[in-house]
This record gives structure tokens, sequence and C-alpha cells, in this order.
């Protein structure tokens, strides 16, 4: 006789209203009060029969068989043996993936001296640095779209550093990589990351013809950015940097832009902080507390909880600007929905190392931006290709099955054990999940499941059109 098991699962109450959240899949389900009770008195994973499933639960035979047939499809109720979920990626360990995004760093040199950088030393900028030349440059782009296979589009990173530092080398690398995607018939995209410093009119037209998305690294307002991202001398930066910053947004051919933010000691600060930066002109911000191992800076765990539930506070305000059907540009919040709205299931936390690559000044290929530089990361370089034997021990070692930690882990389809160069300052390996901010991770992503679960049953096409900006299709989430 064939038998069934539950798919782990876990419920959460929103409102009053219980939600089914499959585990393996990141499937969310808002669920009738009486198939809570029969969900919640199963044992996830424990094999019955059929028979067995069906008598423990109410209405004619008629309804069981309905239900249990929505379970079913929903892949809440699974055979015995159930194949791997058709939602699961294939192993990028085993497979030649496309190239899809490659990050230059086109200069090491920064004229900002900020306190917690990852790359100097600390307030005193990054000391002898390179830069990208120009047939490396070319040769980077010629690498990208020999190794994006017949990917539609292709992304061009520009990363520093302060990448307009070498804007001559980025100006010529637009041109010529149009000319390699037209020759190739796909499309390219590009974007960059900037401390803001040195965004002239002539920079400006320069981003808003060639349609860069541009992210502005920014830590708020005044008091804060001038005191963790000074210039070397100490000097303030903030209102060197607001007259470029407003002349980029105001631009009539601006595209959305987004500040990212490093959080220090300050966490109470953030809601001022966004509304500051929203009031600016950015569409988004996004917050991200500081990866240092200067206990100087780092949040330590007061800092984390407040910083939590700071993020719990503008989730509700999120909500108040949807129920408006307005925007909150919150970004870790929106993306967090958009990845459970879209079911992503992550067997790696980031693309790096994937489809995405970083190159360094003198070509050597690394797992991402905040990875370049490190000599034990490199993984081949542009003139002699991919070192594949490092990459696919990599992709083996990196990958969630691997994790052992993290298998019982209820979030690890959405966290994956988190970002690598985190694990390399704080747990001392890439490999290593990041298990100094599980409970934070495990309860920020909770706070996300609630905000989702009251978008899904008031206002779900909010939630298809966050996925729109995202520039994704909407989804179809079924409801049991
Ligand atoms: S790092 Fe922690 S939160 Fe993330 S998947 Fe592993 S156990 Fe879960
Ligand atoms: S490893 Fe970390 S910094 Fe690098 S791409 Fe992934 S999440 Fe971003």
């Amino acid at each position: 006789m064939q038998r069934f098991k539950f798919a782990e699962n876990r419920i959460f109450s929103v409102d009053g209203h219980p939600f089914l959240f499959l585990t393996e899949e990141n499937a969310i389900f808002e669920m009738a009060a009486d198939l809570e009770a029969f969900v919640k008195g199963a044992t996830p994973l424990r094999p019955q029969p059929l028979s067995q499933l069906m008598d423990r639960l109410g209405g004619t035979e008629a309804e069981k068989r309905e239900l249990v047939n929505a379970l079913l499809k929903g892949r809440v109720l699974v055979p015995e043996a159930a194949a791997p979920t058709p939602m699961a990626s294939p192993d990028p360990a085993a497979i030649d993936l496309p190239l899809q995004t490659l990050v230059l760093h086109v200069t090491e040199a920064c004229n900002l001296g900020c306190l917690y950088c990852y790359h100097g030393v600390s307030g005193q900028g990054v000391g002898p640095t390179r830069s990208m030349r120009l047939p490396v440059a070319h040769e980077a782009v010629d690498f990208l779209f020999a190794h994006s296979a017949d990917l539609p589009e292709v992304v061009l990173v520009f990363f520093g550093g302060e990448p307009f530092l070498n804007f001559g080398l980025i100006r010529d690398v637009v041109g010529y990589a149009r000319e390699k995607a037209a020759a190739k018939g796909q499309r390219v995209q590009f974007a960059a990351t900037t401390n803001g410093t040195l965004l002239t009119p002539e920079i400006i037209d320069f981003i808003h013809a060639n349609q860069v998305g541009v992210t502005v690294s920014l830590d708020g307002f005044e008091q804060i950015q001038d005191r963790y991202r000074p210039f070397p001398d100490g000097s303030p930066s903030y209102r060197a940097i607001l007259p470029g910053v407003r002349r980029l947004l105001a631009h009539p051919l601006a595209k959305p832009t987004v500040a990212r933010v490093t959080v220090c000691r300050e966490p109470f600060a953030v809601p001022q902080i966004l509304d500051h930066l929203l009031s600016l002109g950015f569409a988004e911000a996004g917050f991200a507390p500081v990866t240092s191992e200067n206990p100087e800076y780092q949040l330590d765990a007061d800092g984390m909880h407040a910083l939590l539930e700071i993020f719990k506070l503008l989730a509700q305000r999120f909500l108040e600007f949807a129920r408006r059907e307005e925007f909150f540009g919150f970004t870790n919040l929106v993306d967090m929905l958009v990845t459970l709205h879209e079911g992503e299931v992550k067997n790696y936390p980031c693309g790096a190392g994937l489809g995405l690559f970083a190159v360094a000044p003198d070509g050597r290929l690394f797992l991402c931006q905040r990875l370049t530089g490190e000599a034990s990361l490199a993984m081949g370089d542009i003139h002699r290709g991919f070192d594949r034997p490092r990459i696919a021990a990599f992709r083996k070692k990196a990958r969630l099955s691997q994790k052992t930690v993290c298998s019982t882990c209820w979030a690890r389809k959405i966290c994956a054990g988190g970002c690598y160069h985190e694990a390399l300052v704080r747990e001392g390996s890439v490999q290593q999940p990041n298990l100094h901010y599980c409970e934070w991770i495990k309860r920020w992503i909770e706070t996300g499941i609630q905000v989702y679960g009251r978008l899904a049953s008031s206002q779900p096409e909010y939630l298809d059109k966050l996925s729109l900006l995202r520039g994704h299709g909407a989804p179809v989430q079924p409801m049991l």
C-alpha cells in the first residue's frame, strides 16, 4: 500500500490565521483552521498509509479526497519515496554554469577613509593601490561574453575602491561592452557602487545616458556619515557628497537609485537614516551590520537585538504604506518578501562563484567583489581561464547540504548559511555557516513571513508588484 508523509514544515500564526511554511520549498500557504489541526497532529516525514491520514480528517469522503488532493498538489503531503522537489536547482558543482555577472574591480584606490573599511587601514584609506588597465578591462569583457553561453542578458559591475576614480576606463569599457553585446546578440546591463564623492555633472550624464544602475554607499545623515566615512585626513564627507547625490537623483533620466548603509554603533538611528535617504530622493535603502573584526565598530548582541526590533518597526511601517498602495523603500524587507513570494530555494547563499565572479585589476578571478584579493580564494584569471578544479571544489564544499549544522534549520533554504565574506571574517572560512547570527536571521525571516502573510491575505497583487519591481514576473502562490 502506498504511504505518504508530510513535508517538513513550520506553522506561523499571522493575526490569528495559520500559515504553513514548507521548509524545503520556501512555499507559504494560508490554511483553514481545521487543516491546521490536521497538519499539527502529524509528524513531518513519518510515512503513513493514506487510509490512516484520511481517518483523521472530518467531512464526507469526497471532501476528504478533495483536501488530500490539494495537499498532494501543494506538495504538503508527498509520497514516501518522493523525488527531489522539482523546484530544487540542479547541482551547480556538476555543471558548467554560464557567467552572468562580472564585477570589475576597476581600482583599489579610494578617496575616503571609512573607519570600518575591510580593504584598507581604518580611517586612512587603502594605501598603495593598483588600478585596472584598459587591455585587462577589454579582456575581462571578452571573458564575460565568451563564458556567458546563450544568456539573453549579462551584467557588468564597476566596483572599487571608488570606481569613478577610474572613470576614463569605465567610459571606454561601456562602449566596448555594447559593441561586443551587439555582435553576440545579447543585452548588457551596467551597474556601479560608488561612495558618491565624484558625482560630477559629466559622470552623472554618463550614468544616465548609459542607464547604469547606481548604488551609493552612504551611511545616513551628516553626523553619522561624517563619523564613519570621513576623508583620509579626517575631514567630513557629507557636505562634499550631497550636491552630487542631489544632482544624480534629480536628473530627468534618473533610474531608481539605492543607498546602501553600513550600520555600526547606532542601530537606533536606522529609521531616521531611512527617512533621510528617502527624502533625498533614493528609491530604497538597504542596511547591513558592519562586517568587522574590530569590536569598536561591530554591533554587539544588544546592538543586534536593537537592530532587529527596529527592523520590525520598519516592517510595520512598510505595511502601512502597502495598505495605501504606496511603496516604502526598505530594501531588506522588499528583498525578503520577493524571495518568499517567488519561493526561491537556495542551495547557496548567493551567486558568488556560480554565475558571478569578480576580476581584480591584475585579471585574477575571485568569488565576488568583497572577496577580491583573497589570494587563497583566487579562481583562475581572465588570461588563462577559470581554475575549474578549484571552482568545483568550492561549489561542492559551499553547498548547503555540506553544512551539516544547517540541515535541521527551518530557515536553511532562505539563508543557506549566509554571506561567504561575513563567514570568512567572523567564522574563519567561507565554507562555514554564519552561526553567530542564526537566531537573528531566523527572527528576521519570521518577521518577513508575518508581513508576507498579511499581504498575501489582503493584497496579494501588491506582492506581485514587488516581484515586478525587481524585474521578475509575478508568480502564483496557491492557498489551501
Ligand atoms: S547559518 Fe544558521 S540560520 Fe542560516 S541556515 Fe545555517 S543554521 Fe540556519
Ligand atoms: S559572498 Fe557575501 S558579499 Fe559576496 S556576493 Fe555573496 S552575499 Fe555578497
